[in-house]
């Protein structure tokens, strides 16, 4: 086995899971046909040679993402917030922009608004919603990314897409038009490690970035990297690279990546023993708060056989009545905790906390709001 980045020879994985359901953003519609979600293996793997981590069982066949892949967080206005100050930051005027992995097409529009001369395409097969917008100057195409050619876009987007690919160089050179600026984000895998956040490995991230081993993709597929920098709290990486400039040299660095990577994994056992023994002690029914992939990763690990919580909570309305990929626990609107009797939530992804708190107070819940910090359990 070889660094999907730089070439190099891999050893050993460092964590390893098996039987995880592939997708974690599907939607279920039944108990049954969750329990029964299609199922791989994670072979978590760091590369001495670049400091990239990766899945090494990966197998890119078992992933369908179609119409009933719902990943946005256009619900939330935390959310909603971080994506109008990054549009503001970029500046971006006068330009033909391709989105690659535009989802529901939420950035790309807020992009195209943000000057009259702006005109944008998207490629997404999961996009739903009329091919074109805004009279015209928002296209949409519901396909994978291929070419740009009849486009000759001059921004070039892509977010949360470079860690769903089995070969990020390749997506990088299949991108790779001439004279383009493109605009790249992913999560941060530095972010998990500090934390310990054992519920942000999952099937559907076959990579995981730093910012050095992100900026050797780029290097190696060709680009000049203008700028790179951590957003969403540190959650994500931001890179900013170029074909106008001549290609930037390597700065190949691995780091302590690959032992912090060792470290990570053998610290978060006794993390999800302890997270397990705190959530059997709650007085009343326990529900999670967010069922994107954080939540339904927390619930597989934790939970297999819905001992422990009573179900998980979402304000995205396609989710709700829906089912976990894996173990079957049921999605619901925070208007159904009251009937459930649900006691405590626990918050899956720190940067919503303060939302959560006060949509439940909005609802007249009696909760007690829980982060799921992974620290508190050392
Ligand atoms: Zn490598």
């Amino acid at each position: 086995m070889s660094c999907p980045i730089c070439g190099s020879a891999v050893g050993e994985p460092v964590l390893v899971r098996r039987g995880v359901p592939v997708h974690q953003n599907s939607l279920v519609d039944s108990e049954r046909a969750a329990r029964e979600a299609p199922r791989g293996d994670i072979a978590l793997t760091a590369c001495e040679g670049c400091g990239f981590v990766f899945n090494a069982a990966f197998d890119e066949r078992l992933l369908r993402y179609g119409e009933d892949y719902e990943n946005s967080q256009d619900w939330s206005g935390v959310f909603e917030r971080y994506l109008d100050e990054h549009v503001a930051n970029l500046g971006v005027r006068g330009s033909r922009i391709v989105e690659v992995g535009c989802g529901k097409g939420r950035f790309l529009r807020k992009l195209v608004l943000a000057d009259p001369g702006n005109r944008g395409w998207g490629f997404d097969p999961s996009y739903l919603g009329p091919d074109e917008d805004l009279d015209g100057r928002l296209q949409f195409r519901r396909e994978f990314f291929t070419s740009a050619a009849d486009i000759a876009p001059e921004v070039l987007v892509c977010r949360h897409v470079i860690e769903h690919v089995a070969e990020p160089v390749a997506l990088l050179r299949l991108i790779k038009v001439p004279r383009v600026r493109v605009f790249f984000e992913t999560p941060c895998f530095e972010w998990i490690m500090r934390g310990a956040v054992f519920w942000d490995v999952f099937y559907e991230h076959c990579n995981y970035f730093t910012a050095s081993s992100l900026r050797s993709a780029f290097e190696i597929a060709g680009y000049s990297v203008s700028a790179d920098r951590h957003v969403f709290g540190g959650q994500y990486l931001w890179l900013e690279a170029t074909t106008i400039e001549p290609r930037s040299g390597r700065t190949m660095d691995a780091g302590e990546i690959p032992a912090r990577a060792r470290a990570f994994a053998a610290r978060i056992h006794a993390y999800q023993e302890r997270m397990r023994e705190r959530l059997g002690r709650y007085d009343g029914p326990v529900a999670l708060w967010g069922a994107g992939a954080k939540g339904v990763t927390f619930a597989n690990v934790l939970d297999p056989d819905r001992r422990l919580l009573r179900c998980i909570v979402d304000i995205n309305q396609r989710k709700h009545g829906k089912f976990v990929p894996g173990t079957g626990h049921e999605i619901v609107a925070p208007e159904q905790l009251g009937p459930l009797g649900v006691r405590h939530v626990i918050v899956m992804n720190p940067n919503y906390s303060g939302e959560i708190a006060a949509q439940a107070a909005a609802l007249g819940l009696r909760l007690d709001i829980h982060t799921a910090e992974a620290s508190e359990c050392a």
